[in-house]
């Protein structure tokens, strides 16, 4: 379904013309460009991490979220709390105590994990999330109607939603810095990092220079590389020299989350949710989402107004 045909047909749900259209829904594709041999990834080694989060710096200056100093990112108090990524700071690093191997305390950076493929593009019913050539999966704002089940059916729960904002609240999360790798730069946090802890490139030679890493430094990781096969792959990967669960990376299998998404989701369009209840929760969650549009309007305008 092109987005022209999703909007007509979205359009159809909020004068409930759908059920006498006849349309079947169907759940979007994981990927509509599909997953490419030459997708890109990053490899994160997080024996070799100090913590600084310049990274998190360089990625909030990249998208144009309030940065402040570098030198307040260098306040080591903010690791007494677990953090997530949110829409204030798209990538956070956690710190762990020294385990294993590591003689210092661990320090992990966290992100969307660019899934091969993706269960927030798989669940949006709309189509919002696109998985690219290169890896990256985005999100188109135009698109999304703000149900949230992207928030739900991530594995690695990402996406976040801007709740305090009253006008136009977005999903948020990690783009790959897309705009910036179109452009043949790198990833800002990659960019920034002042050790090397990531490294940019196809996603297969990542995956050779970890085994050599492995191979070449048995005391230093475990032989495990993280998301070289978890929930089917995903861009970013990472070596540790401890098990994964220790540094709260959820324990999941290989299987693809998107299957388990849209069994979900095809239960619930087939069983749970009548089709004329679920036509007029959605025709709800667009009225809701145009009257915003239109109270920004009316807002821009009255700024206008004052302004002039
Ligand atoms: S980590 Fe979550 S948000 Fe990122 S691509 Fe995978 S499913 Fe989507
Ligand atoms: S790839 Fe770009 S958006 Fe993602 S964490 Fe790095 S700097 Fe931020
Ligand atoms: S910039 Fe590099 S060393 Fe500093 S916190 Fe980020 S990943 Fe770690």
């Amino acid at each position: 379904m092109n987005s022209t045909n999703r909007r007509t047909f979205l359009k159809q749900l909020t004068v409930g013309s759908a059920v006498a259209a006849g349309v079947s829904i169907l759940p979007a594709k994981a990927s509509e460009e599909g997953a490419s041999d030459q997708a890109m990834g990053v490899l994160v080694d997080t024996a070799v991490c100090v913590g600084c989060r310049s990274c998190e710096w360089a990625c909030k200056t990249a998208h144009g979220i309030p940065a402040g100093d570098i030198e307040d990112f260098h306040d080591r108090s903010v690791f007494k709390e677990f953090r997530r990524p949110d829409h204030t700071s798209y990538c956070v690093i956690n710190e762990f105590p020294a385990e294993g191997s590591a003689k210092l305390p661990l320090n992990v950076k966290y992100q969307c994990m660019h899934c091969i493929e993706p269960a927030c593009a798989s669940a949006c019913i709309v189509g919002a999330f696109t998985k690219h050539e290169t890896g990256a999966v985005t999100w188109d704002g135009s698109m999304c109607i703000g149900c949230r089940y992207c928030m739900v059916a991530c594995p690695f729960q990402i996406p976040t939603f801007e709740y305090e904002k009253a006008i136009q609240p977005n999903i948020t999360k990690c783009d790959f810095c897309y705009d910036r790798t179109k452009e043949g730069k790198l990833p800002a946090c990659v960019e920034s990092c002042p050790v090397e802890v990531m490294v940019y490139g196809p996603r297969e030679d990542l995956i050779a220079i970890a085994r050599e890493r492995i191979k070449r430094y048995p005391d230093r990781y475990i032989d495990r590389i993280f998301g070289e096969k978890v929930v089917g792959g995903t861009s970013w990967m990472y070596l540790a020299p401890v098990e994964f669960d220790k540094l709260k990376f959820p324990p999941l299998g290989v299987k693809p989350a998107p299957g388990v998404t849209e069994a979900i989701q095809h239960g619930i369009f087939a069983y749970f949710i009548p089709p004329l209840a679920l036509f007029s929760w959605l025709g709800g969650v667009m009225w809701l989402t145009k009257r915003k549009e239109a109270i920004l309007k009316e807002v821009e305008k009255m700024e206008e107004k004052e302004n002039e």
